[in-house]
C-alpha cells in the first residue's frame, strides 16, 4: 500500500549533516522509513524568520524553491530516510491502542546553535500509521498551529516551535472541501508519553529501556550518572516536575489545550499538538474549547488534574524498568506539591505580590470567582490591573478601568480593597512594570486566528505574518495593532473549533 513513485531528492548542508542523529538513530523499531506524498503548486503561507535565524539556517531560506518543495513534502533529503514513528495512547480516558505519526513525517535532526532539533512536517501525506486518515492537514488548522506555537514561545511557555507553513491548492475533505497545508514543526524531541505506553503495552521492554535511555542521554543528561531503576524513577520525577510547571503556565495565561490525550503529552513538558486549543476570552473555569469534547473532560479547570492522570499512565508504562511501586508513586506524587506551588507563584507574580502570605490563595480564588461571575475578559483584566497598579503611584482613580470590566462592581471593590491591603507599601511603579512583563497584552484569540485564516484563504498572508510578529513579543506595546489587544467581538463566541483539522 505504500508504493509511491520516487520523488526527487535535495541536498542541503544544514539538513544532511545530522539527519540520521537524534530519534532516527534509535532504529527501525522506532522510526519507520516513510516518504512524503507531494502536493501540487506549493506556496509560502507563513515564514518564521526570527526562528530561522535562531536555528542558524541560511538567510535566503525563503527564496529557495528547493526548500519550499522540501518543506511541502515534494523532495526527500538525499542522504537519509524520512520516517514516521509509532506510539499508542489513552484518548479521552480510554486505552486507544496503536496510533502513531498518522500525518507527521520526520525529516531528521539538524544541529543548530540552540542544540540538536528534530524537524517534522505535519500534513505531508499518509504514513503506515494513518489508519483511516488522509495524512493531510488543512490550511485553517495549520495556521492555528503555526501561530499558537509561536505565541506560546513569545509568552515564555515551553512548546514545540513552528518554522513555516506552506500551502497548496490541493483539496482536502473535512466537513467542507478545504485546501492542504504543511506545518514545519521543530522541537528538541517529539517523544510523547504514548511512545512509552506503546512499547510497554507490547511487552517490548528492551525498546522501552532504549527509549528512556535516549531521552535521558539527549535531553536530561543530568540523570545519566544514575543506573538502573533509579534513573527511570528520576526521569519520571523530572517529567512530573516539567509537566506541573507547564500546567501552571497554561492556567496562568488562560490556555486550553483541548485534547490532552496521552499521545499529545510531550516527554519534555512541551506544549504539543495544537488542535482545538483556545486562549480564553471571558474567564470561565469550566470552559471547553473543543466542540467534540462533550463531557468536558479537557475543560480549562480540569487540565492540571488530567495532566496528573496522564503522568500516571506514563508511570505505569515505565514500571517494567522500575519494578518497585513505591519510588514510582513518590515521583508521581511530587506533582501534588509542585503544581500548587508553581500555580501560587504564577498568580502572585500576576498580582505583583511579594513573598508568600497565608491569605494569598483565598485572594486569588475570590478574584477568579468574581471574574467568572461576570465573564470578565481574562487577559484584558490582568493587563488593566497591571496598569492600574503602576498608575496608582500618582492617581487616585487608577483602578476605574479595571472596575469598569465588572457588572458586580461592589464585588470588585471589596476584592480590590483586600488586594491593595495585601500589596502594602511597595513601589507601585516598579511593581506595575513587573506585572506588565508577566501579564501579556496580546494573546492568539480565536477571532484573530479566524481573521488571519479568512484572509489567507483569499490569498493574503499579511495578517499571518503580522500576528506572528506581535505574538513574538506579547508583553510589548504594538500601537499599530492596538485593536488586537481589545475585547473579543460578539461573533467570536460563535466560532466552533472541533477536532477536525
Ligand atoms: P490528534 O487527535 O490530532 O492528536 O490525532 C490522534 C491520532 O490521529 C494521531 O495518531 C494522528 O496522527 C492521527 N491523525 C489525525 N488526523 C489525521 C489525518 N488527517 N490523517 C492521518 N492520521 C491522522
Ligand atoms: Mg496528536
Amino acid at each position: 500500500m505504500f508504493h509511491r513513485p520516487a520523488i526527487p531528492t535535495v541536498e542541503l548542508p544544514w539538513l544532511s549533516a545530522s539527519g540520521n542523529a537524534g530519534f532516527a538513530a534509535l532504529g527501525a523499531s522506532f522510526a519507520t522509513p516513510t516518504s512524503p506524498t507531494p502536493l501540487p503548486a506549493p506556496h509560502w503561507v507563513g515564514c518564521n524568520d526570527a526562528f530561522r535565524a535562531q536555528l542558524g539556517l541560511p538567510n535566503e531560506l525563503w527564496q529557495q524553491q528547493e526548500v519550499l518543495e522540501l518543506l511541502t513534502g515534494n523532495r526527500e533529503p538525499a542522504n537519509h530516510a524520512t520516517y514516521a514513528s509509532v506510539y499508542s495512547g489513552h484518548q479521552f480516558g480510554h486505552w486507544a491502542g496503536q496510533l502513531g505519526d498518522g500525518r507527521a513525517l520526520n525529516l531528521g535532526a539538524i544541529q543548530s546553535p540552540i542544540g540538536l532539533h528534530e524537524l517534522q512536517l505535519k500534513g505531508a501525506g499518509p504514513t503506515p500509521y494513518s489508519r483511516r486518515g488522509d495524512g493531510r492537514a488543512v490550511l485553517r488548522s495549520s495556521i492555528r498551529e503555526f501561530l499558537a506555537s509561536e505565541a506560546m514561545h513569545g509568552l515564555g511557555i515551553s512548546t514545540t516551535r513552528a518554522l513555516c507553513v506552506t500551502g497548496s491548492p490541493a483539496h482536502v475533505h473535512r466537513e467542507e472541501v478545504e485546501t492542504a497545508a504543511v506545518v514545519t514543526r521543530i522541537a528538541p524531541s517529539f517523544v510523547r508519553f504514548g511512545h512509552f505506553e506503546h512499547f510497554a503495552a507490547n511487552g517490548q521492554i528492551d525498546e522501552l529501556r532504549t527509549l528512556a535511555d535516549h531521552v535521558v542521554a539527549e535531553h536530561v543528561p543530568k540523570l545519566q550518572a544514575m543506573q538502573g531503576a533509579q534513573r527511570y524513577v528520576a526521569l519520571l520525577h523530572e517529567v512530573t516536575q516539567r509537566t506541573a510547571a507547564l500546567m501552571a503556565d497554561w492556567q496562568a495565561v488562560g490556555f486550553c489545550h483541548g485534547v490532552m490525550n496521552t499521545d499529545n503529552m510531550s516527554i519534555l513538558g512541551l506544549t504539543l499538538d495544537y488542535g482545538p486549543f483556545q486562549f480564553m476570552d471571558g474567564f470561565d473555569a469550566n470552559h471547553i474549547c473543543n466542540h467534540s469534547d462533550h463531557q468536558g473532560r479537557y475543560a480549562y479547570a480540569r487540565q492540571p488534574q488530567i495532566a496528573y492522570w496522564n503522568l500516571f499512565c506514563l508511570g505505569q508504562a515505565l514500571m517494567p524498568l522500575i519494578d518497585e511501586q513505591g519510588p514510582a508513586l513518590a515521583a508521581l506524587e511530587s506533582y501534588k506539591q509542585a503544581f500548587p506551588e508553581a500555580m501560587d507563584q504564577r498568580m502572585r507574580d500576576k498580582l505583583g505580590l511579594q513573598g508568600a502570605h497565608e491569605g494569598d490563595r483565598t485572594l486569588v480564588e475570590d478574584l477568579l470567582q468574581a471574574l467568572q461571575q461576570d465573564h470578565v475578559d481574562y487577559t484584558v483584566f490582568w493587563r488593566r490591573l497591571s496598569i492600574a497598579v503602576r498608575e496608582s503611584a500618582h492617581s487616585s482613580h487608577a483602578f476605574e478601568p479595571v472596575r469598569d470590566l465588572f457588572l458586580h462592581r461592589e464585588v470588585f471593590d471589596a476584592w480590590c480593597t483586600r488586594y491593595l491591603d495585601r500589596l502594602g507599601a511597595i513601589d507601585r511603579q516598579a511593581t506595575g512594570d513587573a506585572m506588565l512583563r508577566t501579564n501579556p497584552k496580546y494573546i492568539l484569540r480565536n477571532h484573530l486566528g479566524e481573521l488571519a485564516i479568512r484572509q489567507a484563504k483569499a490569498g493574503n498572508f499579511a495578517m499571518v505574518q503580522d500576528l506572528l510578529h506581535v505574538l513574538h513579543s506579547p508583553f510589548d506595546e504594538h500601537p499599530t495593532y492596538e485593536t488586537w489587544a481589545g475585547l473579543a467581538p460578539e461573533w467570536a463566541s460563535s466560532i466552533e473549533i472541533s477536532c477536525s483539522s
